[in-house]
């Protein structure tokens, strides 16, 4: 048997099983210190017999060195060893990494790239992050792939300055649900209606994501996830936007809804389990 975290920065969510049809999860443990959170994913399992854990966390990581990152916002969890937090309470091998590299490998395993090993992987909701494959094997490389940050071009006429705390106007300060929502001064992204133009100008932004994406990886499938990959006709906006601005120079991969969906967080941690090199 094997044991899923999903290390959200609001809250944890665990499982214990073999696969997606075969899995026990836990109710929401809110993240609040690290000793305390943690406390409660061991009372969790206690008493399990577990063969791996898989750990699919809150970014941005340092891998190699099994901890959160020390500039993460999360004050008390700057520099956590979190694999060897979970190692000592769970008495079992960890696989640390963050949460979008779990989710596409998930996809991978159970989900809409079982039969590629060269996929991109985008979740797109409160933030933006994306995980690539290449033969087989997640990229992570210094840190790991920071998919929300690229730099885009401007949509003609767009006058919102972007709301990314580190670079303004990056992808996700120019399209997470946030930057919408700030953009057309409604609450959340999800109130504006189908036929509202903020939905065009999003196509456009994830459109340059998908053909950055292709420049640099090639992939084979392109995955969408998190909440806007959901609105009616997104997926195919995005891949009439994407050929437009590749403008047929390079094939553009097959851009398709993440399969997971609501689960995909604790799924991918059971694939980091599941798989023993990631
Ligand atoms: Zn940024």
């Amino acid at each position: 048997m094997y044991a899923a975290i999903e290390a959200g920065g609001t809250k944890f969510v665990c499982a214990y099983g073999t696969s997606p049809q075969d899995i026990h999860i836990s109710e929401a443990i809110p993240t609040t210190s690290p000793k305390e959170t943690i406390a409660r994913v061991a009372a969790f399992f206690s008493g399990r017999k577990l063969k791996r854990a898989g750990i699919a966390c809150f970014g941005p990581l340092q891998i190699a060195k099994g901890r959160i990152a020390p500039l993460t916002p999360k004050l008390e969890w700057r520099g956590f060893k979190i694999q060897a937090a979970i190692e000592k309470v769970l008495g079992c091998p960890a696989i640390l990494d963050t949460d979008v590299n779990g989710a596409a490998l998930g996809e991978h395993l159970w989900g809409a790239a079982q039969n590629s090993k060269h996929f991109a992987y985008v979740t797109v909701g409160t933030g933006i992050g994306g995980a690539a494959m290449i033969n087989g094997h997640l990229v992570h490389g210094l840190l790991h792939p920071e998919v929300g940050h690229m730099r885009v071009r401007r949509f003609a006429g767009d006058a919102f300055e972007g709301n990314c705390p580190v670079h303004g106007d990056c992808l996700e300060g120019l399209a997470a649900g946030p930057a919408m929502a700030a953009r057309w001064n409604v609450e959340q992204s999800e109130q504006l209606p189908d036929s509202h133009f903020a939905w065009a100008m999003e196509a456009h932004y994830l459109g340059q994501m998908a053909v950055n994406l292709t420049c640099a990886y090639s992939p084979e499938i392109l995955i969408l996830g998190g909440g806007i990959s959901l609105r009616p006709g997104m997926i195919s906006m995005v891949q009439q936007s994407a050929k437009q601005e590749m403008n047929d120079y390079a094939p553009l991969p097959k851009i398709v809804r993440a399969r997971l969906g609501a689960r995909a967080g604790v799924i991918g941690a059971l694939a980091l389990a599941r798989r023993l090199t990631r």
